[in-house]
């Protein structure tokens, strides 16, 4: 049985890694998760089956309350309200894995060999971490708490010896490993060391702190499946701790900002509310959707750099309608897609092929950069920090070092908002009071459905 098992952790692992390299591409990506999932059941039914189970009541009460969780937020959740759902369902993978780890050191009667005891210890230390990071990072992205760092003196020094200390009391339950109580003083340390870790962290920086803690929960998860010794606990655990490290290194990239940065450095914003949009002080031009439409008649290229707006308005639709309407018209149409635009890693991607946006028109930063001062017509829907000149120069702001579309480089720049506030990043923006800009005020999708009536009608 155990061969048979072990057969089928391997099929399902080598499914886990195919699914992974499909999720590369967006052409591929629903089959790479289909794949996943599938991997994912065979691993768990085959683990029912193998495991002497005496007892499946509490199993099956956990299916069915952990599936009511999951279908009521599947479909509850707004796309925009992603990161949330993924920063606590990691914090959730985080505490599962801490759970499981002392639950198996209370089930052997304190009786772990030593590399059971060693990665006993570190799913406890990265489970509980992860699961309190979690939660603030949570709190933050809800609103709940504050998104500007929280940092006081000697922050770092308190958090590295809280680590240590974890760390030592780890090594006497190495030795004697009846010291039940200094678990428990592991796990509250590391329950601290998760939430002092994540207060520094600025809302600007949430994209990296998210990838890190996901990475985090299957490192708890590789480690525990250690304790248990189960094989495609390791697995699993290995390839989420190892692709969320390196969606970390990809958002800290497109932030321009080292990893050391984001963990220490408490670059943010104060987003009590206090932003000046400056609108009171500088002159914004207002126009209209048969405005827009008229330029558009005389452009033979546009770019269009969709952003979170986009995604709250879900103006997907009627954006490539508008985009078809204009090709037909012999402009050329792309779309540029900032790595953090939106409020989860690819969440334009999924949003535009969503709406059936071929893949080729879908450009990323790089490739699209040099080609905006050739550019007749930038069309911003909804995005802000993304194209924030600030960026480039402003150097106390939250944004400074992250490297932006170049927007403003366009011939005209037309920006759909509902009014001048400030993007995640809480910093104003100067394109809004450019002299090329036109300001297209309103709901992305009620503008961009204005906008297509006025294309009709030209
Ligand atoms: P921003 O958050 O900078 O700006 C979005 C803009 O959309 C706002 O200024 C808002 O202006 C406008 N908006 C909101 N609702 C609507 C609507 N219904 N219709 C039209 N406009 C609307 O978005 P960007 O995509 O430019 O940048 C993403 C930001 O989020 C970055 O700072 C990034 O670091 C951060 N982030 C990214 C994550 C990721 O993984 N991608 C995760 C967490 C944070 P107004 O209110 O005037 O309409």
């Amino acid at each position: 049985m155990v061969t048979i098992t072990n057969i089928v952790y391997l099929i399902a692992a080598i499914f886990f890694i195919i699914g992974l390299k499909n999720l590369g591409s967006p052409k591929t990506a629903r089959q790479g998760n289909l794949l996943a999932m599938t991997a994912m059941l065979i691993a768990v039914l085959v683990t029912l089956l193998d495991r002497q189970i005496l007892d499946f009541s509490y199993i099956i009460a956990g299916v069915i309350i952990g599936a009511a969780i999951g279908i009521v937020s599947a479909k509850k959740v707004e796309m925009t309200q992603m990161p949330q759902m993924v920063a606590i369902f990691n914090g959730f993978g985080g505490i599962a894995s801490a759970l499981v780890a002392f639950s198996e050191y209370l089930r052997t009667g304190n009786s772990l060999a030593i590399d059971g005891l060693i990665t006993l210890i570190l799913s406890l230390i990265i489970g509980t971490l992860t699961f309190t990071g979690s939660l603030v990072a949570f709190a933050k992205l809800q609103g709940i708490m504050r998104g500007a760092p929280i940092v006081f003196p000697g922050q770092k020094w308190i958090n590295a010896i809280l680590l240590t200390s974890a760390l030592v009391l780890g090594v006497f339950v190495i030795f004697d490993a009846s010291l039940v109580s200094f678990l428990l003083i592991i796990v509250i340390i590391a329950a601290v060391l998760g939430v002092l870790s994540v207060i520094p962290i600025g809302g600007a920086d949430m994209p990296v702190v998210i990838s890190l803690l996901n990475s985090y929960s299957g490192l708890a998860a590789a480690a525990t499946g250690f304790v248990l010794s189960n094989n495609i606990l390791i697995i699993s655990g290995a390839l989420v701790g190892a692709s969320g490290i390196i969606l970390t290194q990809i958002m800290c990239k497109a932030m321009n900002r080292s990893l050391t940065n984001v963990l220490f450095a408490a670059v943010g914003t104060d987003d009590s509310g206090g932003v000046s949009t400056g609108g009171e002080r500088k002159k914004v031009t207002e126009y209209t959707a048969e405005d827009a439409a008229m330029v558009f008649d005389a452009s033979q290229s546009l770019i269009i750099i969709p952003g979170y707006g986009l995604a709250v308005a879900q103006a997907q639709h009627i954006l490539q309608e508008l985009a078809e309407l204009l090709e037909n018209r012999g402009v050329a149409v792309r779309y540029a897609i900032h790595p953090v635009a939106g409020r989860m890693p690819g969440h334009m991607n999924v949003l535009l092929a969503e709406a059936n946006v071929p893949y080729e028109k879908l450009l990323e930063m790089d490739e699209i950069n040099d080609d905006f001062q050739n550019t007749d017509v930038v069309l911003v829907i909804g995005a802000n920090d993304v194209i924030n000149p600030a960026a480039r120069y402003k150097k106390d702001s939250a944004l400074y070092g992250m490297p932006i579309l170049n927007a403003d480089k366009a011939k005209t720049v037309m920006i759909v908002k509902r009014s001048l506030s400030p993007g995640f990043a809480g910093e104003d923006n100067e394109l809004f009071y450019d002299s090329k800009t036109m300001m297209l005020f309103g709901d992305a999708k009620k503008m961009v459905t204005d906008l297509v009536k006025a294309v009709k009608d030209l």
